[in-house]
């Protein structure tokens, strides 16, 4: 991969309560970013959508003006990723003017082309989806979506011609079938193709809370304004960030809006002369695990500022890429995380690093030999590295972690079997020299590979091997042709991940 790396979340419903499904989208996203970085340059959007209905009405109801109540409210979902160590390059809001002059220059593009048309819009409208829908599509008269009330409407709307561009829809599915994953989403959205496709009303007179159409008649649709946030944010059309990075190399999106961003968005970008994103991946939902019990003392699994505050969100991270394939659905309760925290991270890692840290301190003063000339245990895991980087940006986190525990397990095994305190009895220098040196390298590479996903307690793993040379997100090409110098002073601290006890406090 030579170009620049482009990731984006959905832009999160400002009016929604943050919870561990934003969290995870976003997560996925800072992972894929991270890792993205050892190589080159890659940029991270995500952001808040703040126009539409919803909002209007939410807002009169808490007695504010909607730009005020949504100024309220951004924070909350930026504390939300900084609880969950997330480092994106920027964080649009599409109320924000940079976001709006595009909209309103993509409507005129569109208009100039004769891409949209003045019609009449009659139809059913779910306030809560901002979707409009036919007639044929509503279940018992209401909204085949959320299941709420529908209004009916009649208004002269902007409509989009989306009905033209389903041939080259369908063209551009079928010779690229990898380009919306996974394979249920690619498949849900060819077949609704090939149903056909009705023109999209891409205004509302009838509302004021968004974005003016240009020449006046109402304002622009919010799930259209929303969806020009991936180009906005990076200067459409003239910004060299615009020219670097687009398209997107990945869109992540939950799957309930799969619709809007494989079918009407590609149709968007071609109509203004862009290409249409590298992937789309409409990833599964995440449920709590039903009946469970959320006593005091467990916490509340729901809320995800607890469960970071709980578990570390470093642990929450590999929780959620490690206990299911990137994709499916998934249900989680505090108890599963727990686990995962104790045997894999607590355990595994933790132990190896603890027990590493600590002959070190305890044999060599906490300075780290020289290279030994033993077994090179480490040579076997030479392209670890590039598997774990293919798995992450294929998306195919759990296999890339998995793979990466191999190397955990080994570690873990060669100490079982080498008994450094016998070789410290015995004085066989050497041989421990040689393993307490594998052993170093082994946790240098750990911190460099998992930082992606664990970014806070691998700087703090990198910090107590005292590398200073390098820092532990550095292009791998310089960190991986290194290792650890013998000589270094590491430093011992507390467990990684402390155990945590989930049984009520007796
Ligand atoms: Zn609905």
């Amino acid at each position: 991969m030579s170009r620049a790396y482009y990731v984006t979340t959905p832009i999160y419903y400002i009016s929604g309560n943050p919870h561990i499904g934003h969290a995870y989208t976003t997560v996925v996203a800072d992972v894929l970013a991270r890792t993205a970085r050892t190589m080159g340059p890659a940029f991270f959007l995500t952001g808040t959508d703040e126009h539409g209905q919803k909002v209007a009405n939410a807002a009169a109801a808490a007695g504010k003006t909607p730009q005020a109540w949504c100024d309220e409210l951004v924070p909350r979902w930026q504390s939300l990723f900084a609880a969950y160590h997330v480092a994106y390059d920027d964080f649009i809001r599409t109320t924000q003017p940079r976001h709006e002059r595009v909209v309103q220059r993509v409507f005129e593009r569109l208009r100039e082309n004769g891409d949209v048309y003045l019609g009449t819009y009659q139809g059913w409208y779910c306030v809560f989806d901002e979707t409009f829908w036919l007639e044929s599509k509503l279940v018992e008269g209401k909204c085949p979506t959320c299941g709420r009330e529908v209004q009916w409407l009649s208004e002269n709307d902007w409509f989009f011609r989306l009905s033209k561009y389903a041939p080259r829809l369908l063209e551009h599915f079928r010779s690229n079938p990898e380009w919306v994953r996974p394979k249920s989403a690619y498949n849900e959205m060819l077949a609704l193709l090939e149903e056909g496709l009705d023109d999209l009303s891409i205004s509302r007179t009838s509302l004021e809370w968004g974005i003016p159409v240009p020449g006046g008649g109402g304002v622009i649709y919010v799930w259209f304004d929303a969806l020009l946030n991936y180009i906005s944010a990076i200067g459409w059309p003239d910004d060299p960030r615009f020219r670097t990075y687009w398209p997107a190399s990945v869109q992540l999106i939950g799957k309930e809006i799969a619709r809007f961003h494989t079918i009407v968005w590609p149709a968007v970008l071609w109509a203004i002369g862009e290409e249409a994103p590298h992937l789309v991946f409409a990833h599964g939902w995440i449920t709590t695990e039903t009946g469970q019990k959320m006593g005091k003392s467990l916490g509340n699994a729901a809320d995800p500022f607890a469960l970071a505050d709980r578990f570390g969100a470093d642990s929450i991270r590999y929780f959620l890429l490690r206990e299911a394939p990137f994709g499916s659905d998934f249900s989680y309760s505090e108890e599963k995380i727990a686990q995962r925290h104790n045997s894999d991270l607590g355990n595994d890692l933790g132990n190896l690093v603890h027990r590493t840290l600590s002959m070190i301190e305890r044999y060599r003063n906490g300075i780290v030999p020289l290279p030994g000339d033993g077994p090179a245990l480490l040579r076997r895991f030479g392209d670890l590295p590039q598997r774990v980087r293919d798995a992450s940006l294929d998306l195919r986190f759990r296999d890339g972690l998995e793979a990466v525990w191999e190397m955990v397990t080994t570690l873990n095994r060669s100490i079982e079997e080498r008994k450094p305190w016998a070789l410290y009895k015995e004085g066989r220098e050497r041989e421990l020299d040689a393993l307490l040196y594998e052993l170093c390298e082994g946790l240098r590479l750990l911190a460099i590979l998992l930082h992606p996903v664990m970014p806070e307690r691998m700087e703090e793993l990198w910090r107590r091997l005292g590398i200073r040379e390098r820092r532990v997100d550095d292009d791998w090409t310089l960190s991986l042709a290194e290792s650890i110098a013998g000589g270094t002073q590491t430093s011992l601290g507390s467990p990684l991940f402390p155990r945590m006890d989930l049984t009520p406090e007796s």
